[in-house]
């Protein structure tokens, strides 16, 4: 089972955390602290750090530069301000995602799932969690072929095209619907909604590929 490091100075945040990720019997090793974090990575071969920004004796960005001095660990940062998520894109340090606060504990889950999917492997079986038949017009899911109407084809489609990119609602308006005059940002939530839930009923890990990135739009995440 992976191993996740945990640094994150509010203990009731790392709970959750912990609680949601042994419950997927993850391996949890938490540190309130950077310097501590630091120590342990030094000894221990984590698959993934999780990194609170806002850390007691330095910022989770300093750690994460600290780290990438000898380590390629994946990182998902856990922000409390946009402006936070501004420093992590726009430094460049590595990191392989991000999660502001409040999250959903599932959410991160899931999240990490992606990472460490993304990690092992860019070609293995992944791909057939979501397959997409252009000729076909038809994609599948595990094998089996998704019932969709023709928006929700067009806007799986779309998020397929380039997993990983974060597509804002107006964009999938735009490139979805053909009138995108008469349908409005909410129609791209609803169609969304549904295009989870009817993957949901074939595998969980394939309906969590489909990510919100709030205030921004939607990404797919292998
Ligand atoms: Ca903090």
């Amino acid at each position: 089972m992976p191993s996740i490091l945990i640094v994150e100075d509010e203990t009731a945040i790392a709970d959750t955390l912990i609680y949601a990720l042994e419950s997927e019997r993850f391996t949890v090793a938490h540190f309130t602290t950077g310097s501590e974090g630091l120590n342990y990575l030094q000894a221990s071969e984590p698959d993934l750090v999780i990194l609170d920004i806002g850390l007691p004796d330095m910022t989770g960005l300093d750690l994460c530069r600290e780290i990438r001095r000898f380590s390629q660990i994946p990182v998902l940062f856990l922000t409390a301000r946009s402006s936070e998520v501004d420093q992590v894109l726009g430094l460049e340090l590595g990191a392989d995602d991000y999660v502001t606060k409040p999250f959903s504990p599932r959410a991160v889950v899931a999240r990490i799932r992606a990472i460490l999917r993304r990690g092992r492997s860019q070609n293995e079986s992944d791909t057939t969690l979501l397959q997409h038949d252009e000729a076909k017009m038809m994609i599948q899911c595990c094998g089996q072929p998704l019932s969709l109407t023709a928006h929700e084809y067009r806007l799986l489609a779309i998020l397929l095209s380039q997993p990983g990119r974060v597509f804002t609602r107006e964009q999938l308006l735009e490139q979805a619907w053909h009138d995108p005059g008469s349908a409005m940002d909410r129609t791209i939530d609803a169609h969304i909604k549904s295009l989870r839930s009817k993957i949901r009923k074939h595998s969980q890990e394939a309906a969590d590929t489909i990510q919100t990135r709030r205030g921004l739009g939607y990404t797919l995440v292998f």
